[in-house]
């Protein structure tokens, strides 16, 4: 109500060229410290990796889902061009780094409390060594400060997509206190343009078998199986959903502009168990760091402490 600036993404962190962070702090406490949220405990979910993957595009529907409360038709208009965060085709480079949406939503969750709900956009580039660095440490950031990570990988989840979370967790795990509890939250692992629905099934359920099998430690090369005691060592859930191609016109049409129209129906079925499956009041979690529960104002500090680490 009487908002004089329309809610936007808002760049927080920045991977500058010569690798060094630049936190917004500013620009973080506008946000985070506002009155209504301040004080509220906070659920952080974040999306990361690599590149033109479809993380911003799915965001927008995660804010879709936002701004029409949960409601059945949260899909809205079909032919409403889509927006939020910026997304588009083209393979040009964008910036490393974080940014979060402006407007931390208010949510009711059953049990009667009322939850600030942060959004964040990540991305990495994951093209070179120096710039894996800068992702991984990115991607770390964004996992200590989130009560749900979701990894955005394209077709299938590969050994480097797991040693990449290795990296990513590794450098979170170094810099947080010795803890008896698991350092960080729910981890969802999300196959864009899974083509073998045939072996496992879209969605959460062949999702969980599909990962259960590529992370099952058996018989493998130790070097493989320490990545996945790793990543299990590091995260108190972790799951993994399966989404089908959205079609031509969205993966390489230049002047697609978002409407469901014409996106594919496979997609849209899937869009509609995934979304509220990660955002319904009822699934979200509250940010907790070494089991006590965070508001936003808490948030700010942890984020601020985080960043000293890396800026060593
Ligand atoms: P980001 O860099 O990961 O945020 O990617 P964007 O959301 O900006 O999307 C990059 C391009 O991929 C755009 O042209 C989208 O239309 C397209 N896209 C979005 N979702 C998907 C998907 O699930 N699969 C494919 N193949 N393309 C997608
Ligand atoms: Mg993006």
């Amino acid at each position: 109500p009487g908002k004089l600036v329309p809610a936007r993404p808002v760049q927080v962190l920045l991977v500058k060229d010569d690798h060094t962070f630049e936190l917004d702090e500013a620009a973080l406490s506008r946000i985070l410290l506002a009155e209504e949220v301040r004080d509220r405990e906070v659920v952080a979910i974040s999306v990361a990796g690599a590149f033109r993957k479809g993380k911003s595009f799915l965001m927008d529907f995660m804010l879709r889902y936002m701004y029409n409360h949960a409601s059945e038709t949260w899909l809205g208009d079909a032919d409403a061009p889509l927006t939020g965060f910026s997304w588009r085709g083209g393979s040009e480079r964008e910036t490393t780094g974080i940014q979060i949406w402006s407007e931390v939503f208010l949510v009711d969750k059953p049990d009667g409390r009322k939850v600030a709900v942060l959004l964040m956009d990540t991305q990495g580039t994951f093209d070179s060594q120096s710039t894996l660095r800068d992702s991984a440490t990115v991607f770390a950031l964004s996992t200590m400060i989130s009560s749900m990570q979701v990894y955005n990988i394209s077709q299938n989840v590969q050994e480097d997509d797991l040693q990449h979370l290795q990296l990513f967790t590794e450098y979170g795990r170094l810099a947080m206190e010795e803890t008896f509890l698991k350092p960080f939250q729910s981890m969802i692992f999300l196959v864009r343009d899974w083509s073998f629905p045939y072996e496992f099934p879209y969605g959460q359920e062949g999702g969980m078998k599909f990962l259960e099998k590529r992370l099952k430690v058996k018989n493998q090369h130790e070097e493989l199986q320490n990545v996945r005691k790793h990543i299990h060592s590091c995260f108190t859930n972790i799951s993994c959903f399966l989404m089908p191609h959205p079609g031509l016109k969205v993966a390489t049409n230049p002047l697609f502009d978002g409407r469901i129209t014409e996106i594919d129906g496979d997609f849209l079925n899937n869009l509609k168990v995934l979304v509220p499956w990660l955002l319904s009041p009822r699934n979200i979690d509250v940010k907790e760091i070494n089991g006590s529960k965070i508001t936003c104002r808490g948030l700010v500090e942890y984020f601020k402490a985080y960043i000293k680490i890396y800026q060593g």
